[in-house]
């Protein structure tokens, strides 16, 4: 927490949460066992460095909530992890998967380093350590808690949690359900890398086609033609940008820790990333302008904000100088509870964290599905499909006495891939979440803001979960 904060990360989600809980009818006591983190684990565990320090790494595991079986949530490595943050992203993973409909119960980890510190093997190291502290504790496994990458880490750590669960758990045929966000080779899915940008992108793309929202906020309908703002060229930040642009929307500013780049005729990502591979930094791209700071790239007007990066980004000291129409939360919590306030005072929609990131997790649905159903999406009905439609054509053409064009012809045939039904299923998660969320907005006006009908929506699948256990009579 930065010392202007009025409020912690977690103390921000719980304001979030009695904000939205006026607006339904649950009892007072079922509100708090929602709210309340179940299980908070934290541990120090000392690993051996390179040069034969011993370093003590801090580190965390929170199930917040258990209504649904496994817990889930992706793992951060980070200088800034603390207790707090980690049960604020914990108790926002219960609410994104009750969102979503994925069954989960929402949980978070976290270790606090700096990862561009360590080498690769002594971040092994305190990967391997950190997965078998949490099988000591019965805090990990396909059917207990089920972490995932965040901020910091990705397929590489992802491979090593595997490894040391699976070496740990002889003959656990299910042991590759333990997380998610794998390689493909170590049971990944295919499309859960892009799976939180593509959501984000399909979220916003359902926001921008609903005419009564885009004529209030003075926008034409569509995300064609639309300015676009990312910060962070992370994995998330990285692949919005680049559904935004295929897309067709223009992508003026990408921002990053040291500065900025502009360019009002639209950037790419793909070539922009290159560029910081090549030189240490997205500064001094060709053909674009630096911005100084980092944060001068939320202030730019645009249409379409997105803070792709870490929680409180926008707060009570420049949420008054921000432009853009639309904030799309690809990070968790960038805005603070009084940026929220600004935000709904001047007219601007914010798309908020717990739903429109969700995608990252719906995909890991997938994979922990295909995990435990040990065969990969697609397998059995490609071919089936294929031929099916192969003979359906042909009946059409014989009936008809007309041929398709070749390039139709192969959109016609193609059978699906693992890929194909992930994105499918990803595009229809969010579309539903969207329009579920908006009904609820629609149906009470005296809700103030999207945030609080997401919340809403949250609060009453988690509780109706809640009762229909039995534990409240
Ligand atoms: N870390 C991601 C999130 O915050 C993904 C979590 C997961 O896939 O379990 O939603």
């Amino acid at each position: 927490m930065s010392n202007q904060q009025a409020y912690s990360f977690f103390q921000s989600v719980e304001k979030s949460f009695d904000k939205a809980s006026k607006f339904t009818t649950w009892e007072k006591g079922l509100l708090e066992q929602i709210k309340a983190c179940n299980s908070i684990y934290s541990m120090r565990f000392p690993v051996k460095m390179d040069d034969g320090r011993i370093e003590v790494i801090e580190a965390y595991r929170v199930q917040h909530s258990q209504h649904k079986s496994p817990c889930k949530g992706g793992i951060r490595f980070s200088d800034e992890v603390n207790q707090d943050e980690v049960m604020a992203l914990a108790s926002l993973m219960t609410y994104k998967c009750a969102i979503v409909n994925v069954p989960f119960g929402g949980g978070k980890g976290g270790i606090k380093i700096n990862p561009k510190k360590y080498s690769v093997y002594e971040l092994e190291k305190i990967t391997r350590r950190y997965t078998s502290e949490l099988v000591k504790k019965n805090f990990i496994g396909p059917g207990i808690d089920v972490p995932a990458p965040d901020y910091g880490t990705g397929e590489r750590e992802m491979a090593w949690i595997v490894d040391t669960y699976a070496s740990l758990k002889p003959g656990d045929i299910d042991a590759a359900g333990c997380v998610t966000g794998k390689p493909i080779t170590q049971g990944g899915v295919r499309g859960r890398k892009e799976a939180t940008g593509l959501g984000v992108f399909f979220g916003i793309r359902e926001v921008c086609n609903m005419p009564e929202v885009m004529q209030k906020l003075g926008l034409t309908v569509g995300v064609e033609g639309k300015t676009v703002v990312v910060q962070g060229l992370g994995n998330v930040g990285y692949h919005s940008a680049k559904f935004f642009r295929e897309n067709g929307s223009i992508v003026i500013c990408i921002s990053e820790h040291d500065g900025a780049v502009y360019n009002e005729n639209g950037l790419n990502e793909e070539e922009l990333f290159q560029h910081k591979k090549a030189t240490g930094s997205i500064l001094h791209f060709p053909g674009s302008t630096n911005l100084a700071k980092s944060s001068d790239a939320l202030e730019l007007a645009c249409d379409i904000l997105i803070p792709a990066a870490l929680e409180n980004v926008i707060n009570g000291s420049n949420a008054d100088k921000i432009k853009a129409k639309i904030i799309g939360e690809a990070a968790n919590g960038p805005l603070t509870p009084e940026a929220d306030e600004v935000m709904a005072a001047k007219g601007i929609l914010v798309v908020p964290d717990m739903y429109l990131n969700a995608g990252g997790v719906t995909v890991s649905y997938f994979e922990w599905l295909k995990n435990l159903s040990h065969v990969r999406y697609g397998r059995m009905e490609k071919r089936f499909t294929e031929n099916m439609n192969t003979h359906i054509l042909s009946q059409i053409e014989t009936l008809t006495d007309r041929k398709v064009s070749d390039a139709e012809r192969k959109f016609i045939l193609h059978g699906p891939e693992e890929v194909d039904l992930v994105h499918s299923g990803l595009e229809e998660t969010m579309i539903t979440a969207t329009r579920e969320i908006m009904d609820i907005w629609h149906k009470n006006p005296s809700i103030p803001d999207m945030r609080t009908a997401a919340y809403v929506c949250a609060i009453n699948k988690v509780g109706t979960s809640y009762n229909e256990l039995g534990i409240f009579p």
